[in-house]
């Protein structure tokens, strides 16, 4: 199917932008006498009337039914965890529906806000970076403003929640039992865990081939090291410490090996590689198949990022934390730690001789950390979730009501 994607910069609101990018022209032809918007011609069209009208409530007529269903995923591209719950998303509905979805994702601060919303990218990372400022941003925007959008649209990552949502996925009990407290309803909550790209969950990997296919050392066992999508936290001190602690001296040869993928983060990428090397070491960008890297090597450190975290327990990779960014990501802190699944560390030194004692002295304890992280895995829930909305989706019929209060907080100018 080819859609016309036409600009959304001269509409007065995302809300119309977003329902314009779907609509594509037949919008324009239609918007000021029904205001309807059609999907494709060769596939479902969805009529929204009366906008405002009189009980707040937006009313969408899905017209033929039977045809592709569209799905609308609203993200922002910051750091590597929404895209990558997003295409999770995606690639579920093709795997498990086919041709009868077709998914949207779409950046909704960059292609449909104004500065300096659209600058979001950006501004995240500087501010990610400047704790304090994040912490200021976190806790004093509106939830309206900042995080209904993605909540609204598919789940609950952050501790804010909409009371209207028909569905509101959680990644665990925890993030539930705040939903509750928020006032949603249990029947409006479901808890499968996060939903993880399906390359993760359904592949059946083998390491040595793995490692045959990554150019990596076949017997030396491996750490791989990152921050999230943008290389964030201390992985240059923690690469460097690394390099000496897997390197025993006595014996003059390296006891493991790493990999370090730097997300974004190319000074760092660019930094790392002009260092020498006492051990082997694989210094990567932005990686589109983590779920290799991940399957090659033994154990992972990184920032608490909620995405980073669910793939590892996955693969059963014991998690050494040492970074968070402030506000969303410092309860994933006790959930692994607690869980036995991995520790906490914020000292690249001790977080390095961590590692060299797991690859020499402590193998025990690595193998029962890799244990405990796989009974946390929950590989389906991406399929959990993407059933459920079917579910809902047949539930509603062709006729499906998004309250406006889901929408309204995109009304502001553009
Ligand atoms: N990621 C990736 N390639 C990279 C670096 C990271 O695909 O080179 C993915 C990683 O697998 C995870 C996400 O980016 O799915 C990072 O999400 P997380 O929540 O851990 O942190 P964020 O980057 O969102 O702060």
């Amino acid at each position: 199917m080819v859609m016309s994607l036409v600009s959304p910069r001269r509409s007065s609101s995302i809300r119309e932008a977003l329902f314009q990018t779907v609509g594509g022209s037949y919008y324009h032809q239609h918007q000021k006498k029904k205001r309807t918007l059609s999907a494709s011609s060769s596939s479902s069209s969805l009529s929204y009337e009366d906008c405002d009208d009189g009980d707040g409530t937006m009313e969408m007529v899905q017209l033929g039914a039977e045809r592709t269903k569209n799905v609308l995923i609203l993200m922002s591209d910051t750091g590597g965890g929404h895209r990558a719950s997003a295409e999770a998303i995606r690639d579920a509905f093709r795997l498990e529906f086919g041709d009868e979805y077709q998914v949207f994702v779409k950046d909704v601060w960059k292609e449909y806000a104004g500065w300096p919303l659209n600058d979001m990218e950006r501004s995240y990372k500087f501010m990610v970076k400047h704790v304090q400022l994040w912490k200021f941003a976190f806790h004093g925007s509106s939830p309206r403003w900042v995080h209904c959008v993605y909540l609204a649209a598919m789940a609950a990552f952050y501790a804010e929640f909409h009371q209207s949502v028909n569905r509101c996925y959680c990644p665990s009990e925890e993030v539930s039992k705040r939903a509750l407290l928020d006032g949603l309803e249990s029947n409006q909550i479901r808890v499968f865990g996060l939903p993880v790209r399906p390359s993760f969950c359904r592949a059946v990997i083998d390491k040595d081939e793995l490692r045959k296919e990554l150019e990596m050392d076949h017997e030396l066992p491996a750490v791989l090291l990152m921050g999230g999508g943008e290389g964030m936290g201390p992985v240059k001190k923690t690469a460097r410490a690394l390099g000496a602690a897997l390197f025993d001296e006595a014996l003059g040869k390296p006891i493991g090996q790493m990999v370090v993928i730097c997300g974004r983060n190319q000074i760092l990428r660019s930094t790392l590689q002009s260092d020498q090397w006492k051990v082997p070491v694989k210094i990567r960008g932005f990686e589109s198949q983590m779920e290799k890297w991940m399957g090659a090597c033994d154990c992972i450190i990184t920032k608490a990022g909620p995405g980073t975290i669910a793939e590892a327990l996955i693969r059963g990779l014991p998690i050494i934390l040492n970074d968070f960014i402030p506000g969303q990501e410092v309860g994933n802190i006790p959930y692994v730690v607690d869980n036995g699944a991995g520790v906490f560390s914020k000292s690249p030194k001790e977080t390095a001789s961590l590692v060299a004692q797991w690859f020499g002295t402590k193998r025990n304890e690595l193998k029962r950390m890799s244990e405990n992280a796989l009974k946390l895995a929950q590989p389906d829930a991406v399929f959990n979730i993407v059933r459920d909305i079917d579910e809902l989706a047949r539930q509603c019929g062709p006729m499906t009501s998004i309250p406006y209060t889901l929408t309204s907080s995109f009304s502001y100018p553009i």
